[in-house]
């Protein structure tokens, strides 16, 4: 048993700290909706009052934030969070951030004597909360060896991507090809659709085609196709597009910096960012069929 601060409780940190508690650890948590605080409590966490509150007592600190600045000034500045840890506790940062921000809490950690880990995730909300998710991790190995059963009461695939900041590296590889995966599998849709196709009957098809990939496996973004996928819940409760673009946004800033050429990347954003202008930011990603039908 491990006592763990769990700061962000989200869409996925609430499931992701659910299976901890589940797991025998003692949780403190934190959010600013007070909501996901009460719920927690309900099932045995205690309710902490702030980030400080929380990593009170701590051996280890899991955050699960939107974004880069939300990261950066939990942890960082003067009265940042990393000056209240104690020396010897172990962090661990699984939002999705930029590479580069990653290592600027890195450094700060380090400075500090603690030991940190960037350990973004995939697998998704169902992954979140049946703890399957993939851990794609940065920073010292034998670190990550110390983190391990903690990661594994959250997910089913540990990978050490390299040093700090490369699990935030491979992260934005994988979401650019999600969502080009997701793109063409939304336009296939829509196409065959168009021209008289059912949508169940195509998507099986292309599923079991040279087309097939994890959209059409796991996430059609077509309504009813698959009952469980955010689709068929009005394109609820999942990934958001907003968050989507912000990854896109995120590779296409790793990719100017090594002038990598990335041109699906690209377009890839801007087709999100045009779904967000219509106001459809907060809808799952898979919400970029919407783009395509009338
Ligand atoms: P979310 O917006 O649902 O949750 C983020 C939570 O952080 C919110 O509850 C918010 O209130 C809280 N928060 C923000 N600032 C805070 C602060 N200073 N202190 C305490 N709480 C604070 O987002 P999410 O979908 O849970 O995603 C979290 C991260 O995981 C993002 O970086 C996202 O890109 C990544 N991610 C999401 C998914 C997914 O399917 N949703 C999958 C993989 C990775």
């Amino acid at each position: 048993m491990t006592t763990i601060a769990f700061i962000g409780l989200g869409h996925m940190g609430l499931p992701m700290a659910r299976n901890l508690l589940k797991a025998g650890h003692q949780l403190s948590v934190f959010d600013l909706v007070a909501s996901a605080v009460t719920e927690l409590a309900n099932e045995g966490a205690r309710a902490a009052s702030s980030a400080a509150d929380a990593v009170k007592g701590a051996a280890v600190i899991i955050s699960m934030l939107p974004a880069s600045q939300h990261v950066e000034s939990l942890y960082l500045g003067d009265t940042g969070l990393l000056s209240q840890i104690a020396a010897g506790s172990l962090i661990l940062e699984c939002s999705t951030i930029a590479p580069e921000s990653a290592r600027k809490v890195h450094q700060a950690a380090a400075n500090l004597g603690l030991a940190m880990l960037d350990a973004p995730v995939s697998g998704g909300t169902a992954g979140a909360a049946a703890g399957t998710l993939t851990f794609m991790v940065g920073g010292n190995a034998a670190t990550l060896e110390q983190a391990r059963p903690i990661l594994a009461a959250m997910g089913s695939n540990i990978h050490h991507a390299g040093e700090d900041g490369a699990g935030q590296v491979a992260k934005v590889c994988n979401n650019q090809l999600l969502a080009v995966l997701m793109i063409g599998t939304a336009e296939a849709m829509a196409l065959g659709v168009a021209n008289g196709l059912e949508p169940k009957v195509l998507a099986e098809i292309m599923r079991q085609s040279s087309g097939g990939n994890w959209a059409l496996e796991k996430y059609n973004p077509w309504p009813g196709v698959m009952p469980a996928a955010p689709a068929s819940r009005e394109y609820s409760g999942g990934f958001m597009a907003e968050l989507m673009a912000k990854d896109l946004g995120l590779a296409q800033q790793a990719a100017q910096s090594t002038a990598s050429s990335t041109p699906m990347g690209a377009l890839a954003l801007q087709l999100y960012r045009l779904l967000l202008k219509q106001g459809q930011g907060k809808l799952d990603f898979s919400a970029i069929q919407k783009l395509f039908v009338e």
